[in-house]
């Protein structure tokens, strides 16, 4: 077993044989899948990896050397931190710093609790709204919200990319910087 002490809240993203992003996994979980010849390490991450017989850098991304078929979620899970994430922190009536979360048509009228219903929300907006619909205040969404999609999201989720894991996510370049 390497002796491995990767930094705090360190990952390796794992792409299939064929490149596509899979998802993310420890340090310990990638060097074990190159180490038993499972994944060969494509992106070096910060260091080495020591065991008694092997020196190895610390991965950033591996890839499986056999094609695995993997289902996929048809959509992203629904967390407080997942919503957050989709509307960046942002209040969706004011723009304001969000510490809330808002479901657009009421709960208290059967609003129901899904991606297309709930926002980021400041706490004042969220207060003044009350059970009330936006439209019933003359307010409006700046965006119309929507389960999140894309490889990033269905790999990520709410986890901050790496930067050197740009060009295998599609990530905006804006998103690689705001990580780094
Ligand atoms: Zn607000």
């Amino acid at each position: 077993m390497p002796d491995i002490r990767p930094t705090v809240g360190s990952g390796v993203l794992v792409l299939n044989a064929t490149y596509e992003p899979l998802c993310v996994v420890s340090v310990r979980r990638a060097a074990i899948l190159v180490l038993s010849a499972k994944a060969v390490c494509v992106a070096d991450g910060d260091g080495f990896l020591h065991s008694v017989r092997h020196e190895l850098p610390v991965p950033s991304v591996v890839r499986l050397t056999r094609y695995v078929r993997v289902p996929f979620r048809a959509t992203v899970g629904l967390s407080r931190r997942a919503i957050f994430a989709r509307d960046s922190w942002r209040c969706a009536y004011c723009k304001g710093p969000a510490e809330t979360i808002d479901h657009v048509f009421p709960r208290s009228r059967g609003g129901r609790h899904a991606w297309e219903n709930v926002v980021a929300a400041c706490a004042r907006c969220n207060h003044s709204k009350g059970d009330k619909t936006p439209a019933e205040l003359g307010w409006r969404l700046h965006t119309k919200p929507a389960a999140p999609k894309g490889v990033a999201w269905r790999v990520l989720g709410h986890r901050a990319p790496d930067p050197r894991w740009a060009s295998w996510l599609d990530l905006p370049a804006e998103a690689a910087e705001a990580a780094a």
